[in-house]
C-alpha cells in the first residue's frame, strides 16, 4: 500500500496528476530511507533534512513534522513491514503548464515502502570500479544536491556515462573541479590513516549516513574531516569508500583505470562498514515502528 496525501492506495492504483509540477518540472523533495528490524535508522534526521529542503525551495510541506514522522511509521505498519527502504516524496502539487509554482494549491505527499538494490552485494564485497565522469555537479548557487530536490538529471547522466564505461559507479567533480560525490552517495578518501570527504559546499548532498561515519570514526579513534579533495589526491588513496542509505558502506577499488591502494577493498572501509552494521542494529539510532 502506498501512502498518498494523507490516504493508503494499492500500489496499482497510486497515481498522482500529469499537472504535478514533480513531474512536469522536478519540482519537489524527497527522502530515500531505511528501516532495519522494528527501526526507521536516524528518522528524524532524515525528517529535518527534508524540511530544510522544503523551506529553501518554498514549500510548505502540510504536515506538521510529527504528523510526518507518523504517516512513514503508519505506511510500514500498513505494509507489515520491519525491514524496508522508505522513499517520502513532497512535490509542489497540481499547477498548470507554466512553471509559476504559484499556482500550485497544494503539494503533493506520498510515501513508497519497499526495498532497493543500489549496488549489488557481491559487487559491493569484491569492491567497486568507478570514473570520474565529464558531468559536473551543479553549482551551490544552481540546483546543487545540498537541498534533496527531484532534480537528479545531472546524476543520471553520470551513471549513463559509468554504464556506457562498463564501469559500476561515477565520481562526480564540483564546478571547481574538486572531488564532490557519487550519484547516490558521499564518498570519502583514505590517506596515511586519516579519512576525508568533501564539504556540501562543493554540491554534495550533506548525507545521513555521511555524519554516521563521522560518529563511527569518532568512536574508533581515527582522525575524520570535511575537506576539499583533488582527483590526484583520489587516485593516490590507500582506500576509497562510497556512503549512502540505499549503498550503505561500499568500497570503490578502481578510478578511471587506476587501482584504489591494493585493488582490493580496505582495512579500514571494512572496520567502517562493521561499525555501521552495529549502528543500524541500535535502537537507539532509529524511531521504533509502533
Ligand atoms: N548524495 C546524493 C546525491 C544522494 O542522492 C544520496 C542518497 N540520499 C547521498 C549522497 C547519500 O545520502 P544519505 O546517506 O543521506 O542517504
Amino acid at each position: 500500500m502506498v501512502y498518498i496525501n494523507g490516504e493508503f492506495v494499492p500500489k496499482s492504483k497510486a497515481a498522482i496528476s500529469v499537472f504535478d509540477h514533480g513531474l512536469l518540472y522536478g519540482d519537489g523533495v524527497f527522502e530515500g530511507i531505511r528501516a532495519y528490524n522494528g527501526y526507521v535508522f536516524r528518522l528524524n534526521e532524515h525528517l529535518d533534512r527534508l524540511y530544510a529542503s522544503a523551506h529553501s525551495l518554498m514549500i510548505k510541506i502540510p504536515l506538521s513534522m510529527e504528523g510526518m514522522r507518523r504517516a512513514v511509521i503508519d505506511t510500514l505498519k500498513e505494509n507489515k513491514m520491519k525491514d524496508a527502504y522508505i522513499r517520502l516524496v513532497v512535490t509542489r502539487g497540481a499547477g498548470d503548464l507554466g512553471v509559476d509554482p504559484r499556482k500550485c494549491s497544494k503539494p503533493t505527499v506520498f510515501i513508497i515502502v519497499g526495498s532497493i538494490s543500489v549496488i549489488p552485494k557481491e559487487v559491493a564485497e569484491r569492491g567497486i570500479r568507478t570514473i570520474i565522469t565529464w558531468i559536473r555537479r551543479d553549482p551551490v548557487d544552481g540546483t546543487s544536491h545540498e537541498m534533496k530536490s527531484l532534480n537528479y538529471l545531472n546524476s543520471i547522466l553520470a551513471k549513463i556515462e559509468a554504464n556506457n564505461a562498463g564501469v559500476d559507479e561515477a565520481i562526480i567533480l564540483s564546478t571547481q573541479g574538486y572531488l564532490c560525490e557519487g550519484t547516490a552517495e558521499n564518498v570519502f578518501v583514505v590517506r596515511g590513516g586519516e579519512i576525508w570527504t568533501p564539504p556540501a559546499y562543493t554540491g554534495a548532498l550533506p548525507g545521513i549516513t555521511q555524519s554516521t561515519v563521522f560518529e563511527i570514526a569518532k568512536k574508533i579513534g581515527l582522525k575524520i574531516e570535511e575537506r576539499l579533495i583533488t582527483a590526484h589526491e583520489l587516485f593516490n588513496a590507500d582506500e576509497v569508500f562510497f556512503t549512502g542509505t540505499g549503498a550503505e558502506i561500499v568500497p570503490v577499488t578502481e578510478v578511471n583505470g587506476r587501482a584504489i591502494g591494493t585493488g582490493k577493498p580496505g582495512a579500514i572501509t571494512a572496520r567502517i562498514s562493521k561499525e555501521f552494521q552495529r549502528f543500524t542494529s541500535d535502537p537507539a539510532n532509529g524511531v521504533p515502528i509502533a
